[in-house]
């Protein structure tokens, strides 16, 4: 069994940024970039979303594919090892801690980065995902996407009752000339002061009562079918955007039992401004550990403190001049 200084789980901007550092400081991290499948591609969230607008240093805009081929690249400069596999199961129970990668076989770490992200939860429709996928009209992110010229001037549609709903219907009042919500109960989730602003907006109106069946459009969406779940009424509306904003699941399944997890299933850091969990040793960067901010900007922030962390937990432990214990090799993918 190979024994690696670090190894780092994700794709996304948290993840490639602590690769960046880490390798930069020679320890030689080999990141997970997870396995390619019909409904998985490696890169996080941004690979779902057209136009990256707010990251700095990008001032005419970059498509999210292309930002993240750009972090996989800088990793690569400085020597990341990435493997296009998962890791399906940890034991931080034995140290170094031993991780089994989705292609078998298994593999020892001095210190593990988790940056798994977390997936925006979606309706299940079959449309939303096709459009989705494509930007046509359809995200789960509108403080990422909303700005586009393709939303201004349009009536928009978002789906859901909590904060984030109000939230991202309130962000786009700014470019839309109306914002219907679209909730399946006739109360809000979301906090009052959140809800009251939404409710009292002059662009905003409220469908109560009322779920999404079906997603219009061939390249590019038209409408929603929506039912009222009281009357069973159904009917069509056209709309111009549609952002699904019903909640995020954190991607940490493969940890159950060996982390301490909210009981949201975002991982628990230890302090605040940390990004150490509750094994020393093991540190958690990005939308697996903030369902607060989820910002590209912010995940990769803390991707930079873990990599930062685990440096200096590794030299702590004396592993810091020669942390490469066996082989540097990647498992055959
Ligand atoms: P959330 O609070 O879990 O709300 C999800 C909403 O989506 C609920 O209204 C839920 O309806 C609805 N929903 C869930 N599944 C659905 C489905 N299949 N079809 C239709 N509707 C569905 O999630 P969130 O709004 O993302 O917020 C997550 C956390 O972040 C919360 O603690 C929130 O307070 C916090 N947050 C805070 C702020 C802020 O303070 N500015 C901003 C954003 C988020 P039901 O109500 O019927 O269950």
């Amino acid at each position: 069994m190979t024994t690696e200084a670090i190894v780092i789980i994700g794709s996304g901007p948290a993840a490639h940024t602590a690769a960046i550092y880490a390798a930069r400081a020679n320890l030689q991290p080999l990141l997970f970039e997870g396995d390619v499948g019909p409904t998985a591609i490696p890169g996080g969230q941004l690979m779902f979303t057209t136009d990256v607008e707010n990251y700095p240093g990008f001032p005419e805009g970059i498509t999210g594919q292309e930002m993240m081929a750009r972090f996989k690249a800088q990793s690569l400069r400085f020597g990341t090892r990435i493997v296009d596999q998962s890791v399906i199961g940890v034991d931080f129970r034995v140290y170094p801690f031993v991780l089994t990668p989705s292609s078998g076989g298994r593999l020892r770490a001095l210190s593990v980065v988790i940056a798994t992200g977390a997936s925006a939860k979606w309706l299940g429709l079959v449309n939303e995902e096709r459009l989705a996928q494509r930007g046509g009209g359809v995200s789960a992110c509108a403080v990422c996407d909303g700005a586009l010229p393709a939303y201004r001037n349009q009536v928009l549609a978002v789906v859901g009752g909590g904060d984030t709903a109000m939230e991202e219907a309130l962000y786009l009042t700014k470019f839309g000339k109306e914002v219907l919500i679209i909730h399946r109960r006739d109360q809000f989730r979301a906090s009052q002061i959140m809800a009251d602003r939404a409710l009292k907006h002059p662009k905003i109106r409220v469908l109560w009562n009322t779920v999404v069946t079906d997603v219009l459009g061939t390249d590019y969406l038209t409408g929603v079918r929506v039912r009222d779940v009281e009357t069973e009424e159904e009917r069509e509306l056209a709309v111009g955007g549609l952002f699904v904003a019903i909640g995020h699941s954190p991607n940490t399944a493969f940890l159950e039992g060996q982390i301490d997890l909210f009981p949201t299933g975002y991982i628990r850091t230890m302090e605040p401004w940390r990004t150490s969990t509750s094994v020393p040793g093991v540190f958690a960067a990005g939308d697996v550990m903030d369902s607060y901010y989820r910002q590209a900007v912010t995940a990769a922030g803390t991707g930079c403190m873990a990599a930062l962390e685990a440096e200096r937990w590794l030299a702590h432990q004396g592993l810091g001049e020669s942390p490469v214990l066996e082989t540097a090799e990647a498992p055959a993918s």
